[in-house]
């Protein structure tokens, strides 16, 4: 029989995530901390639960896609949270981006309750969540990752099993370090340039061009090309996910110096109080006063 999928977390990623669930023919029901922004699933077709208690007692699968920790454990823990609902057949889902640490103690915590526990974050932004093209990062058990596979379908076009539950979120972890330092790299080239003479269009042609070339650098051109950073990856989720994996780095005595200075200047566009914008900003960092 067909399960039924309970989305928590109508952000930026959840939203498209949640549609494609719905446009794949699957039977969704979502909810949201703030409801108002559940319209669009409601226009799709999709349940508004009352509550993660409600969601948890009409579905089997409860995926989570929230900013971090502090909002799972509320929708999951807190007053009407989802686990007063868990049991043996429940599948819990977390896509959100979170410390390997926090993952593996989640899937600890969620076992408790007999369920099964998948931790699944993604890499992609809002994009390749709208065109169904994300990569999903998977941590746990095969049996639970089979199970969860055609929802991943929907959502993405990659799945890749990392290892036990913790596994997906240190791939994560590992993905965004990468990612932080890289624009970071390309702005701090562009402002190099700018200072002695090149023009911003020129020298995103010469990276394009050649070996330097990437998906990424191309989806941000327009962004830095026009000086606007409308949100697909907001500064503060970077910021926070550098922590994440700063935090890791230390735990596990990892060295990550690039990481160190990334996250700084991270750090300071949301000090600037322009977290919300896309992390592309970075630019405005290297480039003159935030
Ligand atoms: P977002 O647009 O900022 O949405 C955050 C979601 O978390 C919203 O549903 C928000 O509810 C909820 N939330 C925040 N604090 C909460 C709390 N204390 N209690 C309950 N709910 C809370 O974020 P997003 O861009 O969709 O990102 C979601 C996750 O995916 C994050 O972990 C992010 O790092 C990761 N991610 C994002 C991207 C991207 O490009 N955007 C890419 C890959 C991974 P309200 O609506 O009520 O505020």
């Amino acid at each position: 029989m067909a399960e039924r999928i309970g989305f928590i977390g109508m952000g930026i990623m959840g939203v498209p995530m949640a549609l494609n669930l719905v446009r794949a023919g699957f039977d969704v029901i979502v909810t949201n901390r703030s409801p108002d922004k559940c319209a669009p699933l409601a226009e799709a077709g999709a349940e508004v639960a009352e509550s993660p208690e409600d969601l948890a007692r009409k579905a089997s699968v409860i995926i989570t896609m929230l900013t971090g920790p502090h909002a799972v454990d509320h929708m999951l823990f807190g007053e009407d949270g989802a686990a007063a609902n868990l049991n043996a057949q429940s599948l819990v889902i977390n896509m959100s981006s979170v410390p390997p640490s926090y993952s593996s103690d989640l899937a600890r915590r969620i076992g408790n309750y007999r369920a099964g526990f998948l931790d699944a974050p993604v890499s992609g932004s809002k994009k390749p969540a709208e065109d169904g093209t994300l990569v999903i990062l998977a941590g746990g058990e095969a049996e639970h990752l089979e199970r969860a596979r055609p929802y991943f379908d929907a959502m993405g076009k990659a799945t890749i099993h990392c290892g036990p539950a913790g596994a997906g979120s240190h791939m994560k972890m590992s993905i965004n370090l990468l990612l932080g330092s890289m624009l970071a790299g390309l702005a701090e080239m562009l402002a190099f340039g700018e200072k002695g003479g090149l023009s911003r269009d020129a020298m995103l042609d010469v990276v394009l061009a050649g070996p330097l070339s990437n998906e990424l650098f191309a989806m941000k051109r327009e962004m830095l090309e026009q000086g606007e950073y409308p949100p697909q990856f907001p500064a503060k989720h970077m910021a926070k996910d550098l922590k994440y994996a700063l935090d890791t780095a230390h735990e596990l005595g990892a060295w990550a110096p690039a990481t160190h200075l990334a996250a700084q200047l991270y750090r300071m566009l949301v000090a600037g109080g322009r977290g919300d914008e896309d992390f592309a900003a970075v630019f405005d960092v290297l480039h003159g006063p935030v």
